[in-house]
């Protein structure tokens, strides 16, 4: 029993994983399994396939590398467009990559002809979010670089919102992404079968049946990792979402004030801090700390447990309300988001332990 412990429930996420593909089969859409969110959990990719997923994505060559070191068979597709200084390990490691420079497409041309492998892309679009993507004004240039390329096969086209700009998928932007494919087709004189039409926000397309039926394949991760879609602000009703659950050990139980004594200067992270004044109260201090975890995205599963706050390596929690009786030694358990599942699973500190 090492804390701080995450459990990954895995038979919650393989429920999570056969109802999206029901619902996405239901549409012909198939669904890439994004590992990132949990930095590539063998167990958790394992499951994926298990239940029909047949591509995994992942932001990180170093994260493919070790899935397919640990025999997880699945086709790779990295989703950050590649560093030109990691393009071997892409063309070593990833079957498929998503990409929006011409030079680095070029170059990874150079590299498959040198390693004698055939590479396949996504070519991205920016249609609105400013973050990855080539824009419209660009099909031209890609056109004439990319009409003769030997190694590199270009499978799809695709897009990304809701990530830096927050913005919401529509049947226009979809409509838009196709019209991109009829134009790269004609011009490059070849087929594209592939339209990657998002991650998790794009699945209320789905629901709402406008998901227009040239879509054919969605990159999802948290919708399978958390039953939710931050993007669209909502849990998904029809997912699982206590999936992962963080337990943090009680290290000092006390009954103290509830402001400072002294002269207020900065709190460890160079804020200043604000208090009101609640009497006498119990807290707890746990075993997490910054360092650990993107505490702020932390959910305690007892609701009568408030978060107070968290330097480097300690979390303080108010538990007088609560019925439990926490004991030093014991731990407390929470639900997580997106950021906080990210840093919890990237620290070296977190004990990883999956329940089957
Ligand atoms: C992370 C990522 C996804 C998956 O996003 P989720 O919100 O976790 O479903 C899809 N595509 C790209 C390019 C990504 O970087």
């Amino acid at each position: 029993m090492k804390f701080p412990k995450l459990r990954v429930f895995l038979s919650k996420i393989e429920y999570n994983v056969r109802k999206l593909q029901g619902i996405c089969g239901r549409e012909k859409i198939e669904i890439v399994g994004v590992t990132k969110g949990c930095s590539a959990i063998t167990e958790v990719a394992k499951i994926m396939v298990k239940n029909g997923i047949k591509i995994l994505g992942d932001s990180r060559v170093e994260n493919i590398k070790r899935l397919r070191k640990n025999k997880i068979a699945a086709e790779y597709m990295l989703l950050r467009i590649p560093m030109l200084s990691e393009l071997q390990g892409v063309i070593d490691y990833c079957d498929i990559s998503l990409n929006s420079e011409i030079e680095t497409i070029l170059a990874l041309e150079e590299i498959s002809k040198k390693s004698n492998k055939i590479h396949k892309i996504i070519v991205m679009f920016d249609l609105g979010d400013l973050r990855e993507g080539f824009l419209l004004e660009d099909i031209d240039g890609i056109s004439r670089n990319m009409y003769n390329l030997k190694k590199i096969k270009i499978i799809g086209v695709g897009t990304n919102l809701g990530c830096y700009g927050g913005v919401l998928y529509t049947p226009e932007k979809m409509g838009k992404l196709i019209d991109i494919r009829r134009q790269l087709e004609s011009r490059l004189n070849q087929e594209i079968t592939i339209i990657s039409g998002g991650s998790t926000a794009s699945l209320s397309l789905i629901e709402k049946n406008a998901m227009p039926q040239e879509i054919n394949q969605l990159r999802i991760g948290e919708a399978i990792l958390l039953g939710q879609d931050v993007t669209g602000n909502r849990k998904i009703p029809y997912l699982l979402k206590d999936t992962f659950i963080l337990q943090a050990e009680i290290i000092e139980k006390k009954s103290k004030g509830t402001v400072p004594q002294g002269i207020i200067g900065r709190d460890a992270f160079g804020n200043i801090p604000q208090f009101i004044d609640k009497g006498v109260r119990e807290r707890s201090i746990l075993a997490i700390g910054k360092q650990d975890c993107q505490i702020d995205n932390l959910e305690p599963l007892d609701k009568r447990v408030k978060i107070l706050g968290a330097s480097s390596d300690h979390l303080i929690v108010d538990t007088e309300d609560t019925r439990k009786n926490y004991r030093l030694g014991g731990f407390i358990e929470f639900q997580m988001g997106y950021s906080a599942l990210l840093s919890l699973t990237t620290s070296r500190y977190v004990n990883i332990e999956t329940v089957d």
